[in-house]
């Protein structure tokens, strides 16, 4: 079986969802075989329970008017897809039951003045709790075998909140036990998983696409789909590059390089349980669904050019520490980048020049202030007798990849890339490619990246 996720504004309100049931109907009659549907929470509620959950945290009552939207917006649309009887009544039950249950947490919220990880994935799922009882109250309404499952049930993982790491073997059987019957619509929430001791855990942000390949994983399924609002992979940042167009094939590797570098078409853990069995991911366009998308897989059709897409991180910082002292000095780099971990922030790019004069780390924007901050407490010994001169932060930056199962053992290919952006005026600050030659990273001006993709997209992709 199948396994389709639809994302958040494919469940918007009660007309998408409408459209999600015609979706997955039209699938199990043409393949006779019924899908199971995963479903991301109603767009803007994930946004709206973690505003509600800092609001009660800080002792403003506001987060009760957003309780208040959240229960009209479910009631609204659970009117709209049901007709008057006993399934509109029940599911209106569990809806109200769910919705007491998220009042009940931010009311203790606002009464103990704390709100931990642990707490707040918690109040963050319960928007996929709504959402997939929402859509199998219609798909029964149209005549189908539906049923809601709490994610938290069959996804099992370890307490790091927030982010939680997947336990593959108690997770696989307990999918696999709980979604047997193959007349039956499962509506799966995404997002949400729980711990084995059946504390609520999240997945991270836009996790359910990633719920959505741990269930074809487990079930062994011919195709992950992941429904979205736009019509697959695109070979660049479509709002930058005006004749962007949709990759129909790529490969594992092409479509994880794209995703950990900002095309935010997939969560980039998404493909991780699937590679190994070399289950396919599609990516559809639920606005379109006649729109063939992108067909993520093992043995992508083969290409004539060089570089399959280009992919952009904005707001990029660059921390760049320079000394005399780092020469030949076993270690440095080991300190730099526990200094850097201690702070929580996350690399995107490192370099370092082959005169060990320098080493420079690429963050997102926060993270930048945070490791530099941290670098400087932790060798402030070595600030302090000169041997590193110094930390230094440049903002406003743009980190760039082009990517492509054709670079590998092309020759020539980073002379046309940076004579392109050479002959578009672009400066380059910083560049790294990995050994595996998939991809080539570079750091440019902020103010450059339209000039910087375009010319690069007419170079090589056209
Ligand atoms: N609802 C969650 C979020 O907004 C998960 C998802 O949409 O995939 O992050
Ligand atoms: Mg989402």
């Amino acid at each position: 079986m199948p396994v389709m996720k639809f994302g958040g504004s494919s469940v918007a309100d009660a007309d998408k969802i409408r459209r999600v049931a015609d979706i997955v109907i039209e699938k199990s009659e043409k393949e006779s075989t019924v899908p199971v549907v995963v479903v991301s929470a109603m767009k803007g509620i994930t946004d709206s329970l973690i505003g509600a959950s800092e609001a009660a945290l800080a002792g403003d009552a506001a987060y009760k008017a957003a309780v208040t939207t959240i229960r009209t917006r479910h009631a609204q649309a659970l009117e709209e897809l049901t007709t008057p009887g006993e399934n509109r009544e029940a599911v209106g039950l569990i809806l109200k039951e769910t919705e007491d249950e998220l009042a009940e947490i931010l009311h203790g919220v606002e009464l103990v003045r704390e709100c931990s990880p642990r707490t707040a994935d918690l109040i963050t799922g319960f928007g996929e709790r709504l959402s997939s009882v929402l859509l199998a109250a219609h798909l029964r309404e149209r005549g189908k075998t539906a049923e809601a499952v709490d994610a938290r049930q069959i996804i099992r993982t370890d307490d790091t909140h927030g982010r939680a790491i997947v336990d593959f073997e108690a997770t696989y059987p307990l999918i696999r036990a709980r979604i047997g019957n193959p007349d039956i619509f499962y509506v799966v929430t995404g997002f949400i998983a729980s711990t084995a001791d059946g504390v609520a855990t999240t997945l991270g942000r836009n996790g359910s696409d990633y719920t959505a390949s741990i269930l074809g994983a487990a079930l062994e399924s011919n195709a992950v789909e992941i429904w979205t609002d736009v019509d697959g992979v695109l070979t660049a940042d479509p709002r930058i590059v005006d004749d962007a167009w949709v990759i129909p094939e790529i490969s594992f590797q092409e479509a994880m390089e794209l995703s950990f570098f900002g095309a935010e078409v997939i969560h980039p853990y998404t493909l991780v349980p699937v590679v190994e069995k070399g289950l396919p991911v599609v990516i559809k366009n639920t606005l379109n669904p006649s729109a063939p998308g992108t067909r993520i897989c093992h043995d992508p059709k083969s290409v004539d050019r060089a570089i399959t897409g280009i992919a952009s991180i904005d707001d990029v910082a660059m921390v760049t520490v320079e000394g005399g002292g780092m020469v030949g000095m076993p270690g440095i780099a080991g300190k730099l980048f526990s200094s850097v971990a201690s702070a929580g922030a996350n690399i995107i790019m490192i370099t370092q020049s082959s005169s060990e004069h320098s080493i420079c780390m690429v963050f997102r924007r926060g993270d930048a202030r945070k490791a530099a901050q941290a670098i400087r407490q932790n060798l402030a010994d070595a600030l302090a007798s000169r041997m590193i001169r110094d930390v230094r932060i440049d903002e406003g930056l743009e980190m760039m990849a082009v990517i492509g199962e054709n670079m590998r053992g092309q020759l020539g290919l980073s002379g046309k890339l940076f004579s392109a952006l050479g002959d578009a005026g672009v400066n380059i600050l910083a560049i790294a490619q990995g050994s595996t030659e998939l991809n080539i990273s570079f750091v440019i001006h902020g103010e450059q990246t339209k000039t910087a993709i375009n010319a690069v997209h007419k170079a090589f992709i056209g």
